[in-house]
């Protein structure tokens, strides 16, 4: 029996080829499988599968056809199934054989079979068995049919057909379901905190807002005690009224900014201005900078410049960035952060110049990658979504930083003219 162990285990390795895939390609993507990755997969794999399979006589294959097929309906659909029928019956046919005949057969059967289970496997609790149960069955299919039409063979051959063929089919379909659900399940579990990550950034800002929206309240407030009591003469009360209407208006304006940002991102494009989301961006981060005793300086080369961009995700990116640069000034005296806007040739650029703590060699490298977060309340995703939202854009990014001294990024967006 071990003679048969190199070709079950090559079947093996093709079973774990949609996880390792997805593992490789979307390992650092803000979204989950694809129906089109499923099919690639999974036609490679039938490809390899049946290219190297197992057998004991000539024209007479085994290998985990029917686990590829299955793993393709659940996770790709019908259509998926069908694709990878058609593939399966083409390349059978052109290998051809004593086998031919009965695997045509087989497959009559097996494939409404896996059609069911599958159907099965997404609807029921019980995963585990109907999997298992899938296993069976597709080694008891092509047993059956074997034993009417080839006897002789199915008879010389039963061990193999007991022993090896259910083993290679069960632990197939295990390996294919459990790791790739896994897979998808941690994909998922990323993919909310991205998601929680947003809300958590805007949380940490939102606590320095009471105090922005303080100042104005009690300027106000003053005023209008000073009216009510009658000690401000009569061509000042409208000077008064009017500065705190301006007031008013601003702080209208920063909380209508907030909300915009924390609500949820609309994913359409649109022509924006530059200029004007770092304007409402450094408006939602003075407060946090006040409260760091951090100072936001603006440099901007006066054209305006505008590109294609989502302005949510345009704010997200700027404010994570300046978040950044505030927090690693949070403890040196004079901190500031500097954000210069301009533009070269066909790209816009905007460099965030902090003179904070700066980071070594090692924390540079691991910049951007997942959870890498040097804060006491640190998620280490601010910087992993930005950079997949300046990838997404075509942009680029660089950063330059010393220990000590500052950090420099520079990110840089195709503009639209
Ligand atoms: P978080 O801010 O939650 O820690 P980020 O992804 O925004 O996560 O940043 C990851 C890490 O990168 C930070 O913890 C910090 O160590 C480092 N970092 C990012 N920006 C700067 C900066 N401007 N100066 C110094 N270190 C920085
Ligand atoms: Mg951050």
């Amino acid at each position: 029996m071990l003679m048969y162990a190199n070709d079950v285990l090559l079947q093996l390795l093709f079973a774990l080829m949609p996880f390792v895939l997805f593992n490789i390609y979307y390992r650092d993507r803000a979204v989950t499988y694809s129906k089109r990755f499923i099919n690639l997969t999974c036609t490679v794999c039938l490809l390899l599968s049946m290219t190297f399979p197992s057998s004991v006589q000539d024209g007479f294959i085994f290998d985990i056809r029917y686990v590829i097929m299955f793993f393709g309906m659940v996770f790709g659909g019908m259509a998926t199934g069908l694709i990878l029928l058609a593939e399966f019956l083409v390349y059978r046919i052109l290998l051809g054989g004593d086998g031919l005949l009965p695997a045509l057969v087989i497959v009559a059967i097996t494939y409404p079979a896996s059609v069911l289970l599958s159907i099965l496997y997404c609807r029921s609790d019980h995963r585990k068995w109907i999997s298992f149960a899938a296993g069976i069955v597709f080694s008891a299919i092509p047993m059956g049919v074997l034993l009417v039409l080839e006897r002789p063979y199915m008879l010389k051959h039963l061990s193999y057909h007991l022993l090896i063929i259910p083993v290679q089919n069960c632990l197939g379909i295990w390996l294919l379901l459990t790791l790739f659900h896994k897979a998808i399940s941690d994909k998922e579990l990323y993919l909310n905190y991205l998601q929680n990550e947003k809300v958590e950034t805007i949380g940490h800002v939102a606590a320095s807002l009471a105090h922005e929206v303080r100042n104005p309240l009690t300027a106000v407030m003053g005023f209008l005690k000073l009216i009510r009591d009658g000690s401000v003469p009569k061509e000042k009360i409208r000077y008064f009224i009017d500065i705190s209407l301006d007031e008013i208006k601003r702080t209208e304006a920063i909380l209508s900014e907030y909300l915009s940002v924390s609500k949820p991102a609309l994913q359409s494009r649109e022509r924006i201005e530059l200029g004007l989301q770092l304007d409402s961006v450094i408006d939602i981060m003075t407060p946090y900078a006040n409260m760091n005793n951090v100072t936001i300086e603006r440099l901007q080369a006066e054209t305006e410049i505008r590109i294609a961009a989502n302005p949510n995700e345009i704010k997200q990116l700027l404010i994570n960035f300046i978040k950044n640069g505030i927090e690693a000034c949070a403890n040196v005296s004079k901190g500031k952060v500097s954000i210069h806007l301009d533009r070269d040739n066909h790209h816009a650029r905007i460099a965030i110049h902090d003179n904070g703590v700066g980071m070594s060699q090692g924390q540079l490298k691991r910049l951007g990658t997942i959870y890498f977060s040097t804060k006491n309340n640190g998620t280490g995703l601010g910087l992993t979504v930005s950079y997949q939202l300046i990838r997404s854009m075509n942009g680029t990014v660089s950063v330059r930083s010393e220990p000590g001294e500052g950090t420099k990024f520079v990110i840089s967006l195709p503009v639209s003219d």
